[in-house]
């Protein structure tokens, strides 16, 4: 792990960021914007946080715009804390709707970050922290944010988790577990539960990935994860259609977030991450947002059992 030897501050946002003490760890630090970057090897505890990640990612704090979309819905957010999640989070608060949060509860930090980010928006996030292999809490999270929120029309699962390993062999049924576990097992759960009480118009986003389409070999288990949530999409959207609930996909390529410094990638492949998509860079957590934003809005009202791909160009289906 490289050395964090540097003081912390608040941002302007609220945010706890790290002194920078050169000239080139100051724009490492600085929030990437849509330029290519090249992170340094960097190495944290699953599930890993944005405040240490270097640089910082762009959930769209200082620039998603909303235009009250999804006025009055209610939402909740699997993995609202931080990358991907959080972006989704900002930008539903900015466009109108109420906001629960679900995370794990050694995230709060980066939970209470985004809190004050929609604090700003004037929406008051409901935080809801558990572990989604807790059966306890997985079969209840549903019930606790429809109390929080007065109800829900929105669900968005994307709570993951992803470990590189190199090969099959020391690829443990453990980890495969797990993987299965947060990954897809959540998804049945949460979308069973929310199935029954999200009103006609509501809808479900599910956040697969580009893995789905194009496994690689040391995400073997994660990979084959986002294949079942592909596919659970479409027999999912089936079903929640004849409820007049539209149930959708999004799958990402290469976005930096917490996610890839804790396991999800060899640290010696950081600095190159997502340098092979036809725009030549990562994507950041805000690039996402608009997506989950327009599959939850009236707006794609005949949109059903669809995947939005957002993956700066490579091969898709
Ligand atoms: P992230 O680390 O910011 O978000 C993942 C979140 O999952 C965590 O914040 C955590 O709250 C949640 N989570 C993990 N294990 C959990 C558990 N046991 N209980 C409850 N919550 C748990 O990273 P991200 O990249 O924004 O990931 C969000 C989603 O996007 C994931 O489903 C991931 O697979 C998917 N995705 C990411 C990428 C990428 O390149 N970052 C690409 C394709 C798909
Ligand atoms: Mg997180």
């Amino acid at each position: 792990m490289p050395e964090m030897n540097s003081a912390h501050h608040a941002e302007p946002d609220g945010s706890a960021s790290h002194e920078p003490s050169s000239q080139s760890e100051m724009r490492q630090q600085q929030r990437a914007g849509k330029e290519k970057i090249s992170p340094p090897q960097q190495r944290q505890p699953e599930p890993g946080l944005d405040q240490q990640l270097q640089p910082r990612a762009d959930h769209g704090e200082r620039s998603y715009k909303g235009r009250d979309r999804l006025a009055g819905k209610r939402a909740l957010i699997t993995g609202g804390d931080s990358g991907i999640g959080a972006a989704v989070a900002i930008a539903f608060a900015r466009e109108g709707a109420k906001v629960a949060l679900a995370y794990l509860p050694s995230e709060q930090p980066d939970a209470d970050v985004i809190a004050g980010v929609l604090e700003d928006a004037g929406v008051q996030a409901q935080l809801l922290p558990g572990d989604l292999r807790d059966r306890g809490y997985r079969d209840s999270l549903i019930d606790e944010a429809v109390d929080a929120l007065g109800g829900l029309d929105i669900l968005v699962n994307n709570a993951g988790k992803q470990i590189s390993v190199q090969s099959l062999q020391e690829l443990g049924d453990e980890q495969i577990e797990a993987t299965f576990d947060v990954n897809i097992f959540a998804m049945f759960a949460l979308s069973r539960a929310a199935l029954k009480v999200i009103p006609v118009g509501g809808s479900i986003i599910n956040t697969t990935s580009i893995q789905a389409f194009d496994p690689s070999d040391h995400l073997m288990d994660y990979a084959a994860t986002k294949a079942a949530i592909s596919n659970f999409t479409k027999s999912l959207a089936s079903q929640a259609a004849k409820r007049g609930i539209r149930v959708n996909a999004v799958a990402p390529g290469p976005i930096w977030t917490p996610l890839q410094p804790s396991d999800g990638q060899p640290i010696e492949a950081l600095p190159e991450f997502g340098h092979d998509t036809w725009l030549g860079r990562a994507g950041q957590p805000v690039e996402l947002a608009p997506a989950y934003v327009f599959l939850a809005s009236d707006e794609a009202s005949y949109v059903v059992g669809s995947t939005v791909h957002v993956n700066g160009g490579k091969n898709q289906p």
